[in-house]
């Protein structure tokens, strides 16, 4: 008779106001009643779980291994059941997601865009030192601490994670991302069943340095490289690796060096895709502020 204790730990927080919605998922502000603090709290119906209860195990399992270890990946506090519900508890980021802010600002200024992306690098490299791949990388799972203009950013949603051991490091094959983000390799393995000359590869955290590719130039321009659209021609050039820097009135006051980063990062062949420490060493990163527009 697990459930009235269960029952109990989730009367130890109230929940207030939605912060956000996901597919499986509704995060509301809570207030831990003994504390007083406030935190973030993922709460998941069970109805909708069904025969995929395997995946909140995952998530958990992931935020047990990387929280409390790096300041840009969000801390699970407390996870608790109830008979319909699962609870994760985070820490709380006020300050909303990476999407809101890139549209409230239209773009950011080069240096602030170098310094950003420096960061969430830093946050990837923790994460696949620790043999995990998110596979959902995208702005609207970058949270800000804060509202304040340098807030701390951090890496949620580890829904889509994957914890890999030496063996399984490039041989996942699943289907999963958002569409914009995905990177060619994981289509390469859908377009095979239309195209039987392509080959079928497995994938594993390159895929994490191309979406994070695409949010560098998100940042940089306020739009994205490739269509969110799914339809088989955007596929197409995500495979491809075609995108463009374009319109020009956007592009002409960010320098060569920025855009030889993101062509560093969305290179094709995952294979020699750089890895989050070989790309924190490119020189858009390691630049000191205030020269990037000037490139010799
Ligand atoms: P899903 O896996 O369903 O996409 P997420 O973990 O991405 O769920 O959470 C959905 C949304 O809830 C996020 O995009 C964000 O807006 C909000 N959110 C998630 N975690 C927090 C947090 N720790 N603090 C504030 N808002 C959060
Ligand atoms: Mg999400």
């Amino acid at each position: 008779m697990a459930a009235p204790e269960l029952q109990a730990l989730a009367c130890q927080y109230r929940t207030g106001k939605t912060l956000g919605r996901g597919s499986f998922s509704v995060v509301k502000e809570a207030i831990h009643l003994d504390s007083g603090l406030l935190y973030a709290c993922k709460i998941i119906n069970k109805r909708f779980m069904v025969g995929r209860e395997g995946m909140v195990r995952n998530e958990v399992e992931i935020l047990r291994k990387l929280s409390y270890g790096h300041p840009n990946v969000v801390t699970l506090h407390d996870y608790f059941e109830t008979k319909n519900n699962i609870y994760l508890c985070f820490n709380l980021c006020t300050g909303g997601e990476l999407l809101e802010r890139i549209h409230r600002r239209s773009n950011f200024s080069e240096p602030d865009a170098a310094t950003l992306v420096k960061t969430i690098f830093g946050a990837i490299k923790y994460i696949h030192d620790n043999s995990v791949v998110h596979r959902d990388l995208k702005p609207d799972n970058l949270l800000f601490d804060t509202p304040a203009e340098d807030a701390v950013i951090q890496v949620a949603d580890f829904g889509l994670g994957k914890i890999m051991d030496e063996q399984q490091m490039y041989l996942l094959t699943e289907i999963c991302g958002t569409p914009g983000y995905i990177a060619p390799e994981i289509y390469r393995k859908r377009i095979s069943h239309t195209h039987p000359t392509l080959p079928t590869v497995g994938h594993g955290p390159a895929m994490d340095i191309w979406s994070t590719g695409v949010i560098a130039y998100y940042i940089l321009v306020g739009y994205t490289p490739f269509d969110l659209a799914t339809t088989d021609e955007k596929r197409a050039q995500v495979v491809a690796g075609v995108y463009r820097f374009e319109p020009e009135k956007y592009w002409d006051t960010i320098s060569e060096t920025a855009k030889d980063f993101i062509k560093h990062c969305l290179v094709v062949d995952h294979g020699v895709r750089p890895t989050a420490e070989t790309v924190l060493g490119h020189k858009w990163l390691t630049t000191e502020g205030g020269c990037f527009v000037s490139d010799p």
